[in-house]
């Protein structure tokens, strides 16, 4: 099964994406998550990768679209995938239906997550707080990130209800409510 998993900064897509792809076994692929590793490894392509995420910018198209070429080869991918922050702009998810089409591969399933504006600040504050550790989860980083989201990546969900059609699921209630709601869509 291969799946992209859409939604804002803070709705819970990280949490979600790692459950899908456990329960559906496939793999998980998430950009952020690869481009922290390679910045924590301190490869050239963290070094690069750093400026941007540090400020809550994205990180050349360039740079991401090749990352998913090179990752979409592994051959744990070729069971199928969850998507997770990736496309971040319609210029991805256009090269990613081109890579796709390329692969003779097609996507079952783009579902968006939605979780109210107010919420999203809430949340991610929480996360920064509980720990977890990540260094762009504070509030001056956060909103960046939220007005690059409706800049840049909210266009995406537009992209895809022209191209194939998406399903809105709601991101409130508790994770196992929401993974649920995931499921049974996909069960479709
Ligand atoms: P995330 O873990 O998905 O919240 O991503 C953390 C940061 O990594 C983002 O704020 C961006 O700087 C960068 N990033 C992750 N995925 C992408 C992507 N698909 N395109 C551009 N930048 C990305």
């Amino acid at each position: 099964m291969r799946v992209i998993l859409l939604g804002p900064p803070g709705a819970g897509k990280g949490t979600q994406a790692v459950m899908l792809a456990k329960t559906l076994q496939v793999a998980h692929i998430a950009t952020g998550d690869i481009m922290r590793a390679a910045v924590a490894a301190g490869t050239a392509l963290g070094l690069k990768a750093k400026t941007y995420m540090d400020k809550g910018e994205l990180v050349p198209d360039a740079l991401v679209i090749e990352l998913i070429r090179e990752r979409l080869a592994q051959s744990d991918a070729k069971n199928g995938f969850v998507l997770d922050g990736f496309p971040r702009t319609v210029e991805q998810a256009r090269a990613l239906k081109t890579l796709l089409a390329e692969l003779k591969l097609q996507l079952d399933g783009v579902l968006n997550l939605e979780v109210p504006e107010n919420e999203l600040v809430d949340r991610i504050l929480k996360r920064g707080q509980s720990g977890s550790g990540r260094s762009d989860d504070n509030l001056e980083v956060i909103t960046k990130r939220l007005q690059v989201y409706r800049e840049q990546t909210a266009p995406v969900v537009a992209f895809y209800q022209s191209e194939r059609g998406l399903t809105a699921i709601s991101g409130v209630g508790s994770v196992d409510e929401i993974q649920a709601r995931l499921l049974k869509v996909l069960k479709r």
